[in-house]
């Protein structure tokens, strides 16, 4: 697995280079955003890692570019406070985001959820069962029903959908969609969940958003309750 790291600030790249080499990956790292593009383009990786602010040309064009000839997936490292930069991403096709100061255990999880997939998905729509996710208008479709949802609503969805199947914390889902800390008050989580369930959920069947009790939240189909 081929990993291109475009980051200018060294010690960041530094770190990345050596824990991802580690975790057994071939790396390639360079500092700007046209050598970043012209390396995109050239070899064949599995997965690039991406400032936003870069010399040469930033992050957000360095994907536009890219994103008329590839669709390597594309992971942005952005700070931990801007949910705007996220969805920025997100709209452009970046397949996930990974705030800094950077958590290595989380990027590694992060990084094998990414490479698991496989092959990118092609559009800009995210399906489990049938409810969808429109990246691009930011607003949730099923049944046929389109659902419209609020800038943390659509972060919350496309949260659990992208990581659909997996068990998700409650201080990972404050951490990941409000930028909270982990001894943080969850309740706004269980609240915002409790809101996108009345709107995605409660009226279809099957139920998608489940809470795994001790433990946090998960979206996924289950069979016995099909
Ligand atoms: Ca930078």
């Amino acid at each position: 697995m081929r990993i291109l790291i475009v980051e200018d600030e060294r010690k960041t790249g530094a770190y990345l280079r050596k824990g991802l080499t580690e975790a057994g990956y071939i790396v390639d790292w360079v500092e700007d955003g046209i050598s970043g593009q012209h390396q995109a383009e050239s070899e064949d990786y599995d997965l690039l890692i991406l400032d936003v602010m870069l010399p040469g040309q930033d992050g957000w064009a360095l994907l536009r570019n890219l994103r008329r000839t590839r669709r390597t997936p594309v992971m942005f490292l952005t700070a931990r406070d801007d949910v705007g930069d996220r969805v920025k991403g997100l709209e452009l096709g970046a397949d996930d985001y990974l705030a800094k100061p950077l958590d290595f255990v989380e990027l590694t999880a992060r990084v094998k959820s990414i490479l698991r997939r496989g092959q990118p998905r092609d559009s800009n729509t995210l399906r489990v069962s049938d409810l969808e996710l429109d990246l691009t208008r930011r607003k949730a479709i099923r049944q046929g029903d389109t659902i419209l949802l609020t800038a943390k609503e659509f972060a919350l969805l496309w949260l659990l959908m992208r990581r659909a199947g997996e068990i998700l914390p409650r201080a990972i889902i404050a951490s990941q969609v409000w930028d909270m800390n982990f001894d943080s008050d969850t309740n706004v989580v269980d609240s915002a969940i409790r809101r996108l369930r009345s709107k995605v959920d409660d009226a279809y069947e099957p139920t998608l958003i489940h809470t795994v009790r001790g433990m946090g939240y998960v979206l996924e189909v289950r069979d016995s309750e099909e």
